[in-house]
């Protein structure tokens, strides 16, 4: 037999997005003997995550040998950055690659007193939001577990936010706010956010991780008990007959349903409130009426609202509403107890705003595949 046939390439594998337990079998499963393999994940986990060594020969308490041992089975390579963008207000844009036709974007929003890292979790959509020029991209795939936490690795990387290497702790806050729906990826999301978590990971506590949806309900109580982050509902409107155009998802789940989901969600309080995002929407769910069945709607809900000015599109079918309209709109939600910012959009002149990434990425790659983002502007206050 040819010798070459025998001699397989070792399998190299992607250390980021491992759970502990996955990378104690890996670790495992190349030599290290299972009496050192759980303090092994703890030295490796304490350098990625804690310090964001991108080198393992950098590992300086870990023997040579094992050293070698990591090298030839292990990477701890990030997702490849295609653009960087950064706008006048600060805000940066990331569009990365991990694949052929899999590209996917994240972005830093810098505020006063915290910085905000907006977070995909797929490659495309398939709710089809009518407002939502990202609807319009058909899913490519689920982001698997490290191209969810790559997208913190690359930003830390970016902004030197490790230790060593800068101003630590400038993502304050995670938002799964970015591409996709991140309750039809649940699995992932869920392994992602675990490490994201995890004190001996990303060590950003769970009050400072949301979780947007767009009312996948059956999983939002799962999301609660398994992920624990903070929660914001992609609500857009009060009635279903509106609910139904804006987000079709409403046909499966409706508001009522929906609205059940979220008085149960596990750990609701007023120190932990649901999010309520609602895009104003020029004469579709703008008046004054809405404003009064929103607030209807969630009575009795510990409940933060968050009024989105509608970025539009080419060939969006939307206008946003008046900025008058916007403030009496906003008054009704406040007089009835609610917080109610306004968000203001930024990374506009990077077309880093809710609905703009698309058609930014298409018209500078026509290959992009994967190269819009949802959401760039954040609820005022998560945390
Ligand atoms: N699929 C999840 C995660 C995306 S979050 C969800 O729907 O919650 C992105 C947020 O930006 C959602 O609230 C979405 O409805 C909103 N959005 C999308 N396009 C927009 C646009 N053109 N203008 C303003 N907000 C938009």
């Amino acid at each position: 037999m040819n010798p070459e046939l025998q001699t397989s390439q070792p399998q190299i594998l992607q250390a980021i997005g491992l759970s502990t337990a996955e990378l104690k079998a890996a670790l495992e499963a190349v030599g290290v003997p299972a009496t050192a393999s759980s303090m092994r994940v703890r030295q490796l986990w304490n350098w990625i995550y804690v310090h964001g060594v991108r080198d393992f020969r950098a590992m300086t308490n870990l023997a040579k040998g094992f050293q070698e041992i990591l090298e030839t089975h292990f990477t701890v390579t990030r997702p490849e950055i295609v653009t960087e963008q950064i706008s006048e207000d600060g805000t940066r844009k990331w569009l990365l690659r991990t694949g052929p036709g899999i590209e996917f974007e994240t972005v830093y929003i810098p505020e006063e007193d915290r910085g905000t890292l907006c977070v995909s979790s797929q490659v495309g959509c398939t709710l089809n939001c009518r407002f939502c020029h990202t609807g319009t991209q058909a899913l490519v795939r689920n982001l698997t577990p490290y191209e969810i936490v790559g997208q913190i690795m690359v930003a830390r990387d970016a902004l030197g936010d490790w230790p060593s290497t800068g101003e630590y702790r400038r993502i304050t806050n995670v938002v799964m706010m970015g591409m996709g729906e991140p309750l039809y990826n649940f699995e992932n999301v869920k392994a992602a956010l675990a490490i994201v978590a995890d004190g001996d990971g990303l060590a950003l506590s769970r009050r400072r991780i949301t979780l947007s949806t767009a009312g996948v309900v059956p999983m939002i109580h799962r999301a609660g008990e398994e992920i624990g982050s903070m929660l914001a509902i992609s609500l857009h409107a009060a009635r279903d007959e509106v609910r139904d155009v804006l987000v079709p998802l409403n046909k499966k789940y409706n508001i009522k349903e929906l609205m059940q989901a979220c008085r149960d969600y596990p750990g609701l309080s007023n120190a932990r409130r649901i999010t309520f995002e609602y895009v104003m929407l020029k004469g579709i769910n703008d008046s004054l009426a809405d404003a009064r069945a929103l607030v209807k709607l969630i009575g009795g809900i510990p409940a933060k609202i968050n009024l989105i000015p509608f970025n539009p599109w080419p060939g969006s079918p939307y206008e946003c509403s008046d900025w008058d309209q916007i403030e009496k709109f906003a008054d009704v939600v406040n007089r009835a107890g609610y917080a109610s910012p306004v968000r203001t959009p930024r990374g506009r002149d990077i077309m880093a705003a809710c609905g703009q990434l698309k058609s930014e990425s298409v018209k500078l790659r026509a290959s992009a595949r994967g190269a819009a983002l949802v959401a760039a502007e954040l609820p005022a206050s998560l945390d």
